[in-house]
């Protein structure tokens, strides 16, 4: 049995702390505790490879953005690695109605990385298995 690292970076607010609160206790907390948050997101911290979620909110442009300079980071870190096991997130995909960054942009920023694109929303539960498990897989795979 291997264990895996997922390692979530992304601006805040973005739903770093839900996702992993979701994908754990199948729970969507509107408002928590930031100090809270933090004590959850270490249980999720386990040995072996380390796999990243950039995770952005489609409902706000400055995040997507922002992923490029965590992603700039990641390889500065891994400059060793081959191929970093890696996924864009783009959460909060249950507010259409307030969406500013759009499939088509994410995607294509996704392909310029070689990595998927997944869009996500900790309150309605939509692919938040399928994030950790695609990550877990290319981490596998890598
Ligand atoms: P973090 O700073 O990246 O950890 O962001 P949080 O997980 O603390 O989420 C910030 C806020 O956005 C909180 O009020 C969450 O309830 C809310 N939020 C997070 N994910 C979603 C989502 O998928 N949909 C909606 N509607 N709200 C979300
Ligand atoms: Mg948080």
């Amino acid at each position: 049995l291997a264990l895996h690292k997922v390692i979530m970076v992304g601006s805040g607010g973005v739903g770093k702390s839900a996702l992993t609160l979701q994908f754990m206790y199948d729970e969507f907390v509107e408002d928590y505790e930031p100090t809270k948050a933090d004590s959850y997101r270490k249980k999720v911290v386990l040995d072996g490879d380390e796999g990243f979620l950039l995770v952005f909110s489609i409902t706000e442009q400055e995040s997507f953005t922002a992923t490029d300079e965590f992603r700039e980071q990641i390889l500065r870190v891994k400059a060793d690695e081959e191929k970093i096991p890696l996924l864009l997130v783009g959460n909060k995909s249950d507010l259409e109605e307030r969406r500013r960054v759009s499939v088509e942009e994410a995607r294509r920023k996704a392909e310029e990385w070689g990595a998927q694109y997944v869009e996500t929303s900790a309150k309605t539960r939509a692919n938040v298995d399928k994030v950790f498990f695609d990550l877990m897989r290319e981490v596998r795979g890598k």
